[in-house]
């Protein structure tokens, strides 16, 4: 498995398994297969209610602690004890034991919502007390980053945002770079939105190369060095899903993707004022 480098050293898998919208009953035996098909890397959240499941599933593994490596997230906190930093403690110690694991290799602020300058300063504890290998967040356009970035000390590892063919984020990515964060696709098949899996562009791509689409967009994911974590809740698609390095797009092939780019998310508006509400009144601790 090919590895980026994050700003602090740690080593990162390039490709790992999302979680999100699996059924908490369903996903222990989702990461157990997905386990088995060979993913070392494991993206999960609060807010997705199936952390538990994730951890007996690493736990009936049997792998070695350090041949893995776990993302969480943490949510939106509302400080039921007027003290976010206290509060952000005890959320990532309930993650912790969710997941029936001793340390992180990554934590994420979630959402750019509320006071998450108070949630870093935590996590900017927890990091240098070897609770989490690194820490990052999610979500966060480049104005909102390059703010906690400058009022902190520690940058973000990573930041983890909607990037497929049609919201590419390349200036971000960018701007990303300069800042030594690293860009973390969520959603790389926009969960099959505007017919990705059928798309004619995509498709002859696919064809040239005797790949699948879902195989075409990991690759020029990864070939812009764009971490992934794709979902399936099928055996048969988590191996194809992993079976991404043994071909190369052409730059021309490349560039052919580029031009499927709409430049706007498929799914939420952070700064629309009725989704930063919605968000913001969810409640995961
Ligand atoms: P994806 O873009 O990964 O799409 C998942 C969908 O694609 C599922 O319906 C799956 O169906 C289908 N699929 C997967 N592989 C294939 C394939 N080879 N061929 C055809 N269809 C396929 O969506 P996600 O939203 O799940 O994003 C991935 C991960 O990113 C999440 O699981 C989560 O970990 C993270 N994420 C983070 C967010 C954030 O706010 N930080 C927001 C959203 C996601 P099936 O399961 O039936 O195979």
């Amino acid at each position: 498995m090919k590895n980026v480098t994050l700003n602090n050293g740690i080593k990162m898998p390039i490709l790992g398994f999302g979680v999100f919208q699996i059924p908490e009953e369903e996903t222990q035996a989702a990461v157990e297969a997905a386990l088995e098909t060979g993913y070392r890397h494991l993206d999960t959240a609060a807010s997705y209610g199936n952390e538990q499941a994730v951890g007996a599933a690493v736990k009936a593994s049997g792998i070695n602690r350090e041949e893995l490596f776990i993302t969480t997230k943490l949510w939106i906190q509302h400080a039921p004890t007027g003290n976010v930093q206290d509060d952000t403690k005890q959320s990532f110690q309930n993650s912790l034991n969710r997941l029936g694991l001793d340390y992180l290799d990554l934590y994420l602020i979630h959402q750019p919502l509320g006071d998450y300058y108070s949630e870093w300063r935590a996590m900017q504890d927890l990091n240098k007390e070897g609770l989490t290998r690194a820490i990052g967040v999610s979500n966060f356009h480049p104005d909102r980053l390059v703010d906690l970035i400058d009022h902190n000390e520690i940058v973000p590892a990573v930041n983890q945002i909607e990037t497929h063919p049609f919201h590419q984020r390349a200036a971000d990515q960018e701007l990303m770079r300069e800042r030594g964060v690293q860009i973390e696709s969520w959603g790389p098949f926009a969960e099959g939105k505007n017919n990705l899996f059928t798309d004619p562009t995509l498709s002859a791509i696919a064809d040239e190369h005797g790949k699948s689409v879902a195989q075409v967009v990991l690759r020029w994911l990864i070939q812009r060095d764009i971490v992934v974590i794709p979902k399936s809740v099928r055996p048969g698609r988590m191996a194809q899903n992993l079976d991404v390095f043994g071909f190369t797009l052409t730059e021309d092939q490349m560039k052919q993707i580029t031009t499927l780019d709409t430049g706007t998310s498929l799914f939420f508006d952070h700064r629309d004022p009725a989704m930063v509400s919605w968000l913001g009144n969810r409640r995961y601790s």
